[in-house]
């Protein structure tokens, strides 16, 4: 077949890939702003199929956000309330009421995802450890995904343990998985002009490398479309490359688009949809020992997820339960809803020529109408 390649910098994105030889920064920024999506499209799809073949995966999980009270500041988010002057907006869940939150749609999922801001009232030990054992006991089936790694730097420090300690006390209590969250964009100059109070790119990367020596799996994102250039994000896709060849364990890689409103980088907008394409099928591209690129439609939304899935994404993340509320890209206007039924993704996996597989966190798969066996089932 004659395949017509426009853009002479993929040519040689494509023989590299051929040959096995790991993409660099400017192969990484050709891709970011080629016009030639075709080619890109074709080659991040070969790229997908050669990791995942024909399937494309998702998880019935719940998603909860138990406190939204943080003091980081970081410019991009519309989430983050201040409990003294933003009473109203300020949400800080009992773990009773997180526990409950978890079990209001019944117990047939195979993940619990949980993020929230830096409170000085809830991000410690003592409510986290009782509540992730509680889960554990009471619905062995699922697994938990907790904490982004700026969550889990603020509570080494607040407690003063090495993240090695912390690491495995919460392994001991059951962590199976930390979010990706918090990554935003390494690049020293982005982190000082845009979150200079989050942990740091270094620290990001070291805690995802003890998780994984501790056997907690992990995911990881790059906040796209503020003030970064092309060529950081390149080099976050080349420092998570890096990460995972010294410490193996990061499952999949999220492409997450700014959300501008109700934050200080308004004036940003939106993301276009041949940027989010690109990012996907670039990722895909260089992130070669990454097995999976999430497209997660809460934040490009289904249809736009659905194209993905032929540039270079092979999972859909997971439903919510139907009562969830997903608060942080909610406060910076995404038009997705709370909750996909599972049967939807089934049907735009099809259509888009893929096989739907449902797995859990650690991408262990199951059948699409598994259910957790009774005993599983609290009273
Ligand atoms: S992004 Fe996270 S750490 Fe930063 S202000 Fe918002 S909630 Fe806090």
């Amino acid at each position: 077949m004659t395949t017509f390649v426009t853009d002479p910098a993929l040519r040689i994105v494509e023989e590299k890939v051929a040959a096995g030889v790991a993409l660099s920064r400017d192969d990484g920024v050709a891709m970011l702003s080629t016009g030639d999506l075709h080619t890109l499209g074709r080659l991040a799809q070969a790229a997908k199929e050669r990791k995942s073949g024909k399937n494309v995966y998702y998880v019935l999980n719940r998603y909860i956000n138990s406190t939204n009270v943080c003091y980081a500041g970081c410019r991009f988010c519309s989430f983050a309330a201040d409990e003294f002057k933003e009473r109203d907006r300020v949400v800080r869940m009992p773990s009773d009421e997180v526990f409950a939150k978890a079990l209001e749609t019944g117990t047939n999922f195979n993940q619990i995802h949980i993020v929230g801001g830096h409170d000085p009232k809830q991000l410690s030990l003592d409510y986290w450890l009782p509540l992730m054992r509680r889960f554990k006991e009471a619905l062995p089936h699922v697994q938990l995904s907790l904490f982004t790694a700026a969550e889990l730097d603020y509570m080494a420090r607040r407690h003063r343990l090495g993240y090695d300690e912390l690491l495995a006390t919460l392994r001991g209590a059951g962590l199976d998985n930390i979010n990706g969250g918090g990554a935003e964009v390494f690049s020293e100059r982005f982190r000082k002009l845009v979150c200079p109070n989050k942990v740091d790119a270094a620290h990001w990367l070291e805690i995802h490398e003890v998780a994984h020596r501790h056997g907690i799996a992990s995911n990881a994102t790059m906040l796209y479309g503020t003030i970064e250039t092309f060529e950081e994000r390149a080099e976050h896709l080349i420092m998570l490359r890096e990460s995972q060849k010294r410490s193996p364990g990061y499952n999949a890689f999220i492409p997450l688009a700014f959300h501008p409103d109700g934050n200080e980088l308004s004036s940003h907008g939106w993301t276009s949809g041949l940027d989010d394409i690109r990012m996907f099928a670039t990722a895909r591209l260089m992130l070669d020992n990454f097995d999976h690129i999430k497209a997660y439609w809460m934040i490009q939304g289904l249809k736009v997820c659905q194209v993905a899935l032929q540039f270079g994404a092979d999972d859909m993340d997971g439903t919510h339960g139907s009562t969830d509320e997903e608060r942080i890209y909610h406060s910076a206007g995404t038009s997705s809803g709370q909750y996909v039924d599972d049967r939807e993704f089934r049907r735009l996996i099809e259509e888009a020529g893929y096989v739907p597989v449902r797995r859990n966190s650690t991408y262990e798969t199951f059948p699409h109408d598994w259910v957790p066996s009774s005993s599983a089932v609290p009273a």
